[in-house]
This record gives C-alpha cells, structure tokens and sequence, in this order.
C-alpha cells in the first residue's frame, strides 16, 4: 500500500498530546517516578512538579490551586460533582443536551430517589436561564449545565446560570470539557462552584482531568482509600498524566491570551462557508448562537451521516456523526433532536473539530472531498431527488 494522506478533524472526540506536552511527561515515567505521597527525595520531586501543575490548571480556571481536584477525566468530574452532593429528596436541575455523563449521573440519581428537571433547548441549541429559573424549587440542590455542547459547539450563558444558582442559594455545576482551552473560563464570572474539564480534548493525555472544587464545597468521595487530594479523591496521582495537563493548560492559557484561536475560527468558517456554498441542502445545526471556534455541525440532507463518516474515512478524511451508535441501530443524536431537528436531518448531520495541530492544507483536504463524496452519495440516495431541492 502506498502513502495515504490522512487528516484528522474529530478533535472534540480526542486530541494529540502535543510535542511540548509529551516532552514535559516523558521524565516522569522513569527518572522522576516517585510516589508523590513519598517523604523521600523522589516523592518530593513529584510531589512539587504536581503541585505545579496544579497551579498551571488553576490559572486556566481562575481559581486557586487548593480548589483543583486531579481525576481521571470528564467522566470522573461529572460524576463526582453531581453525585457528591446530591442525596435522595433533592432536586437537580440539568438540560436535555447534556454529555452522557452528566445525563446518566442524572438518570442514576433518579432511580436513587432524586428529582430531576431537564430543561429545554431551543432551535439554536441554548438554554432559556428563565426555564432554569422557573425549574427551581425548595428541595433544588443543584444545578449542572455544560458550558459548550461537545456535538455542536455551542455555548451556554453560564453566567446567567451563576446568577441564579446564587440568588437561589443552590449550587451550580458546569462540564466545562469542551470549553476549556477554547475559551476564556473564570470561575469566579460563571459563579460556579463546580467545573469540570479533561486533559485529552486538550492535547493532554486520555485518562486525566480536573474539577474545580469551590472552597468550602463538601462533596461526598467517589473513591475511599488515602488522604491524596485533600482527602477528596483517594488514590496515587497519575503523575505524567498530571503533568501532561499542567503543561497543556499553560499552553492553552497562553494562547488564548495571544489571540491563537481567531486562525482556528476563521478555519471552522472556511469550512462552513464552503460547503454551505458548494454542496446543496446543508445547513449548520447551532447557527446564530455562540459557540466555540474549534467546532462546525453541518447537515447533509438525504444522506445518512453514517455512510458519509466511512466514506470520507476511506478517502483519509475522519469527522464524525457524534450520534450514539446502540446494537447497529443509529439512533439520532439526543442534542440535535433536542434541539428540534428531524430524526432524519439530525442523522444527515457531521461534526467537524479542529485541533491546534490542524492547517490550512487539512482544511483544503477536507473541502477537496467533501462536495465529491456528498454528491456520490445523494446519487445512491432513493429519497434525493435533485430537481427538488435545486432552485
Ligand atoms: N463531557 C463532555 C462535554 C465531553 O465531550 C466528554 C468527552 O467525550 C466528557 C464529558 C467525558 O470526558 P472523558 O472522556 O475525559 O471522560
């Protein structure tokens, strides 16, 4: 087999870690391998190199480093901060356009005996904070609404969430993991008293995140086990994972403070103006609202978002549908439908996202095959027919 170009536009599903990223890990598997928990030498080592790191993170969040708890991911994040506060008899407020671990943290305390509301979305995919504020009621524990939708990209008025959780005296949650390194995050503006993030949809390793812990905020452990992190998350830190998330928290704090991520919007334009422009009947799912620059969500109708994933991955192009895949059964994705899309529009649609190691040569490649392989498919399509939709 020869050469095959290969382009990689799935970033909001993982991303590479990064050179730098990996060179600041690499000592800490064999060198600095120390326990950080150790009092000798080689504990100390680690135990400051993670403390630094900490800082790293707390400086991307805007809050202290004793309010960062490692974990093992978004998945460990959401769950910990949903589960560890709420008891059977509270009331959480969420929305229907959550990551699966928040919307299953959320249907396992149902079943536990708390009371859930999820509110709506509307066409653009935003949360009305009036339905969060009609959802309150005295036994509301908590409030967890992410910050930017991991299909579509976009993001939530958290402040306005702050605001209410803060008048109502009830907390507020944010699954902040495709928003960090995209935007600016101060959780002091969010008002949030929990936010979590994952190190690999920051070009940091899979297998480690953080949540940001408000100081004074008790929740119950998920783990039990030693006093590692302040008792909060038992168990011996990954230490190259956590120094692969410090350095990539630094990285992304510094260029969102030079402007980095205007190239990478303008990119994600490209690509939408393109393909609205050359290829029929599309349209972008969570346009007009704001959203993160790194992601576009296009439908292509009369086409099934699945076929064009594996054709385009043929011709070494990866996207993706976003859509959960159960027992070969495409179901629709629960965000677009939320948002009021179509069964079949919403199985029509592709998710583009671009990392920092993304170029303008990807995005060429990428525009290359997108109208070719579109076309092809519509004319297998049984239910596209072109004098229909052309004007
Ligand atoms: N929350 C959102 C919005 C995500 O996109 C993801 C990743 O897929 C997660 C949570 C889960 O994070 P992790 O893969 O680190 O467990």
């Amino acid at each position: 087999m020869g050469f095959m170009r290969r382009v990689y536009l799935d970033n909001n599903a993982t991303t590479p870690v990064l050179p730098e990223v990996f060179e600041a890990m690499r000592p800490y598997f064999a060198e600095q391998f120390g326990n950080a928990s150790s009092i000798h030498h080689h504990g100390q080592e680690t135990r400051a190199a993670v403390e630094r790191a900490r800082e790293s993170v707390a400086a991307l969040l805007g809050c202290r480093a004793s309010e960062i708890v490692f974990t093992s991911g978004g998945t460990e994040g959401d769950n910990f901060a949903i589960s560890g506060l709420a008891r059977a008899g509270d009331h959480i407020i969420s929305s229907t356009i959550e990551h699966h671990a928040v919307l299953n943290s959320c249907k396992h305390l149902e079943a536990m005996g708390c009371e859930l509301t999820y509110v709506p979305v509307d066409s653009r995919g935003l949360v009305d904070p009036d339905d969060v504020r009609r959802a309150l009621r005295s036994n509301t524990k908590l409030i967890t609404i992410m910050m930017a939708n991991n299909e579509t990209g976009v993001l939530q008025p958290v402040e306005e969430f702050g605001k209410i959780a803060a008048e109502a005296d009830v907390y507020f949650h944010t699954d902040a993991v495709q928003a960090a390194g995209k935007v600016p995050i101060d959780v002091k503006r969010i008002g949030c008293d929990l936010l979590s993030i994952s190190g690999h949809k920051l070009h940091a390793p899979q297998g480690v995140g953080a949540l940001y812990v408000r100081k004074g905020t008790i929740l119950e452990p998920m783990f039990y086990g030693g006093s590692h992190e302040r008792s909060r998350r038992a168990g011996t830190e990954n230490v190259p994972g956590i120094i692969g998330l410090g350095k990539a928290t630094e990285l992304a704090r510094e260029a969102l403070e030079r402007g980095d991520l205007a190239q990478m919007s303008a990119m994600r334009d490209r690509i939408e103006q393109k393909i609205l422009s050359e290829v029929e009947a599309t349209g972008v799912n969570g346009e007009g609202a704001p959203r993160v620059p790194n992601t576009t969500n296009i439908h292509f109708d009369y086409i099934e978002g699945e076929a064009l994933v594996i054709a385009l991955d043929l011709k070494g192009l990866a996207v993706s549908t976003g859509a959960a895949c159960s027992s070969g059964a495409i179901e629709p994705s629960h965000v677009l439908t939320a948002m009021g899309l179509p069964p079949e529009i919403a199985r029509a649609s592709l998710r583009f996202s671009l990392g920092k190691q993304n170029t303008a040569e990807d995005v060429d490649f990428a525009l290359s095959l997108l109208p070719q392989t579109v076309a092809r498919l519509r004319e297998l399509s049984p239910v596209y027919n072109r004098t229909a939709v052309s004007p």
